[in-house]
């Protein structure tokens, strides 16, 4: 995409928030891309560094934090059946649809609510909109990256704070860390620790943030942890967006589907650049795979539940390893293996046809394990007796 596809009143407004016109070429290309490029920022070094991924040959696939199981049977089915009817640009109001059964769950208005294919692009997109050379990205470390790659690639500075000793966003030192925030990024449960930013901690963000700025949180695993959300701080018109995917627990990762909820002001803010053309057309069977999953609560429990099982089956084996494992409300969890660098065991548990997660640079020996199925992590106990003797 050249920088003309982005409007002349986005480009004006990029303009006068300290953007250069070289840097509105990258901005281009956020969006041009779109969810793909918002991918490949977000992907682990090996993969952007041109090397093959080795996930899809290894028998177990523990390291992306992708669901072990597709779409819950009543989104199969919807998608399934309205294949036929592809002829038709929308042959019902399936974006409608999908909207009233975000409100139904969520309790938000229609205009609070923007589908997108995915959570990346409009991680990416509110990075673009609500920072800038002069307005700060303030993030955790660690966290999920791409907010602070998209910053950093943008040329807007990037404060990465360290998380609490209970691994939740330290949202006090947050506000400290600098005047001049543009956004504000909280992941809960965050990536890659899994653990919940109490939602009280939340609200005292959004209460005394710099005016202006805007809190995005990015609640990508909450139906892993089946804890309060912050959909009510949208709902209520706050200085938020609530962030969801469905390439989590719903088991749609390559179906690309998400929604924001944030004042519709925010949302025109995001929807500038192209129009909202990534919200505003989605593929048929992943607008009805997702509104059949959202509101099948007794399924998305039990997905939780099952998680939750094989999650403890694996945690008591590490626990009589004697590994060091921290706490974790989510389908993730990251063990300490002290006197091993984390690359070093990922390429031990290869060997056993085994793809756990990677590391975080401020935690070299320390690597993230996806919560697979019961059988996937009866697997890894095994493979990790034959890697950890
Ligand atoms: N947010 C978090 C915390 C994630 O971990 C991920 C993917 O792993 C995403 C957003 C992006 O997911 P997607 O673009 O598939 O919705």
């Amino acid at each position: 995409m050249s920088v003309r596809a982005v409007s002349e009143e986005a480009q004006d407004d990029l303009l006068g928030r300290g953007y250069s016109r070289r840097q509105l070429g990258r901005i281009a290309t956020v969006f041009g891309m779109g969810a793909a490029a918002a991918a490949t920022m977000g992907r682990p070094a090996w993969a952007s560094a041109g090397v093959p991924d080795p996930a899809p040959t290894a028998k177990v696939r523990i390291g992306a934090n992708e669901c072990w199981t597709g779409p819950l049977a009543p989104g199969q089915a919807a998608a399934a059946g309205i294949i036929a009817m592809g002829n038709r640009y929308s042959p019902h109001d399936e974006r409608g649809d999908f909207i009233k059964a975000v409100m139904q769950v969520e309790g938000v208005a229609y205009d609070h609510v923007a589908p997108w294919p995915g959570s990346s692009d409009p991680l990416s997109r509110a990075v673009v909109t609500f920072c800038s050379p002069t307005k700060a990205l303030v993030t955790a470390d660690p966290t999920f990256e791409l907010a602070g790659r998209t910053a950093g690639w943008l040329g807007a500075p990037v404060k990465a704070i360290p998380l609490t000793a209970d691994y939740a966003h330290d949202v006090k030192a947050m506000v400290a860390a600098t005047p001049d925030a543009g956004l504000y990024y909280i992941c809960t449960p965050n990536n890659p620790t899994g653990t919940i930013t109490p939602v009280a901690d939340i609200e005292w963000l959004v209460a005394n943030k710099p005016a202006g700025s805007i809190v995005l949180i990015d609640e990508a695993y909450t139906h892993f942890a089946g804890v309060p959300t912050t959909s009510y701080m949208a709902a209520a018109g706050k200085d938020v967006i609530v962030m969801r995917t469905f390439s989590k627990i719903f088991g749609m990762a390559g179906m690309r589907m998400g929604y924001v909820m944030a004042r519709p002001d925010l949302i025109a803010k995001m929807m500038r650049y192209d129009g909202g053309m990534q919200s505003g057309a989605l593929p048929l069977p992943s607008l009805a795979c997702a509104t059949a999953s959202l509101t099948a609560a007794d399924l998305i429990a039990a997905r939780r539940a099952e998680m939750r099982e094989a999650r403890g089956m694996a945690l008591d084996h590490l626990k009589k390893r004697g590994l060091a494992v921290m706490p974790t409300n989510a389908n993730m969890f990251m063990i300490d293996w002290k006197s091993q660098p984390a690359w070093k065991m990922q390429a031990a548990f290869r060997t056993q046809s085994v793809e756990i997660g990677r590391s975080w640079p401020v935690w070299p020996t320390i690597s993230r394990v996806t919560v697979g199925s019961m059988d996937d992590m009866t697997a890894f106990c095994a493979a990790l007796d034959k890697v950890w003797v």
